[in-house]
């Protein structure tokens, strides 16, 4: 149990997603919408990222919330949308 071991930082993204990137997102707790909240290895390098509990403010609804591991999900940038 380490923490912070695969250089996960903290940060709100959502205006900053790059194609081919790979984004930690989490799904807001009252819109749904996707939080990318840090850069991601891609899946080759780190095939079981960690996660760590962390607080986040939705840029879509502006909702704040504690998201756990379990909520975490590896996205990749979206080529087109
Ligand atoms: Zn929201």
């Amino acid at each position: 149990m380490t923490a912070g071991g695969c250089g996960i930082r903290e940060f709100v993204m959502a205006n900053q997603v790059e194609p081919n990137k790979w984004y930690f997102t989490v799904d807001c707790s009252k819109c749904g919408e996707d939080i990318p909240f840090a850069e991601a290895p891609s899946p080759e390098e780190e095939s079981e990222p960690q996660f760590r509990t962390v607080k986040l403010q939705c840029p879509h609804c502006g909702a704040e919330d504690i998201y756990a591991p379990a909520l975490m999900t590896r996205r990749q940038g979206p080529e087109s949308k």
